[in-house]
């Protein structure tokens, strides 16, 4: 089912808020820090997504801020007012915050009206059914109000768990993994629809996700997080071309890493010899090479190497090469069509903009 543009309505808008994480640290029983030292905000009506690999922290984060877990240490505020910490913790339902979960958990007894309703408790019968619909609308499905959650598709089922959670107009909406149990083709058009309908209703959001590209998608800003504490935070296009560290580049594309020591301003790789301004002569660095940073060709070119295994993608393929001097293969990306059927011996030429280089860390190596 399509939903049609015209019959959202532009009512139900909330007024956006800061939230600010000021130094949050969390240890459960266990003992080991779960979050180590977080500061972060979430600028009004912004989009904020924390990404991070399974175990970074991300969810501990969300429900601290929903007042479901209590930190350990620092502060939560909203518009500089204190919600959580040493003297103060609001529960979740004085927080003026709306959950949005991976399972959507409808209650399937209940209509969808009546799910969108049931966060409404503080008003009269009509006044909640008044603004349920209104929460319907926005998401394009005030027409199903009276229809029961289970005749929904995966993605309307979503929509509804998103009405729901906006219906009592919170000043920040909390999405974990929303789109994790819809398949990759509905997910981009939910997602959209999501962010549309986040964007409409001028909600400060942040949203969870393990997956950069969604991150990208979805993100005014992306906050990265590592074992529990912040690597970096910014725009998508900061954290891809600006990466903090080889974490953060890696996380972002798909990478070939080359130790190697500098000379006279530049890092000799076996793809090539790399600029590596402002390191020293003999520093040992970490070149990385994403893997879109190749163009290839069968005639002479600057660097020689063997095709091993390619897999056809559409519309690029990957390529695994031999190249002297690599121990191990190095891998490509590049456009279908690039390279004949048949093509074995082949040159390859570096795309600077696709190179980074970093000082070499326990971490890195
Ligand atoms: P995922 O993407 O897998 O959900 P995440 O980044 O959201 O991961 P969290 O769920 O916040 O990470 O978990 C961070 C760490 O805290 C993990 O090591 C996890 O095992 C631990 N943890 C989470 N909840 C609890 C709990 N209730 N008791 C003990 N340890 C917990």
């Amino acid at each position: 089912m399509t939903v049609q543009e015209g019959s959202r309505v532009s009512a139900g808008v909330t007024f956006a808020a800061r939230l600010y994480f000021d130094n949050i640290t969390h240890t459960f029983g266990n003992g080991s820090a779960t979050l180590r030292g977080i500061s972060l905000a979430a600028e009004p009506g912004e989009v904020l997504c924390l990404l991070g690999p399974s175990g970074s922290g991300k969810t501990t984060l969300l429900r601290i801020a929903a007042g479901i877990e209590a930190q350990t240490t620092g502060r939560v505020l909203l518009n500089d007012k204190e919600i959580a910490g040493p003297s103060v913790f609001l529960p979740p339902e004085q927080r003026s915050i709306g959950l949005v979960f991976q399972d959507f958990a409808l209650f399937p007894h209940l209509t969808i009206l009546d799910n969108v309703r049931f966060g409404l408790t503080a008003l009269s019968r009509e006044e909640a059914k008044r603004e349920a619909m209104i929460a319907l609308s926005r998401v394009g499905l005030d027409t199903y109000a009276g229809a029961y959650p289970h005749i929904l598709s995966g993605g309307e089922q979503q929509r509804v768990a998103l009405a729901r959670a906006i219906a009592p107009r919170p000043a920040v909406l909390l999405m974990d993994e929303p789109f994790s149990g819809l398949d990759s083709r509905l997910k981009d058009a939910v997602r959209a629809e999501t962010l549309d309908i986040l964007r409409r209703s001028r909600a400060t959001a942040i949203v969870v996700t393990h997956d950069a590209e969604e991150a990208m998608r979805m993100g005014d800003r992306i906050a990265l997080l590592k074992d529990g504490r912040l690597k970096q935070v910014g725009r998508a296009e900061e954290l891809y071309q600006k990466p903090a560290d080889l974490f953060v580049a890696g996380f972002f594309s798909e990478l070939n890493v080359f130790e190697t020591r500098v000379q006279a301003g530049s890092a000799e790789t076996p793809v090539g010899r790399v600029a590596a301004p402002g390191f020293a002569d003999g520093q040992k660095v970490t070149v990385a090479v994403r893997m879109s940073g190749f163009d290839v060709g069968e005639a002479e070119g600057e660097m020689q190497a063997r095709v091993l295994s390619r897999r056809y993608l559409g519309v690029v393929e990957l390529l695994d090469l031999a190249v002297p001097g690599a121990d191990t293969p190095v891998r490509a990306r590049v456009r279908c069509g690039a390279l004949s059927s048949q093509a074995r011996d082949i040159f390859l030429s570096l795309r600077r903009s696709d190179v980074l280089v970093f000082e070499t860390r326990a971490e890195n190596a």
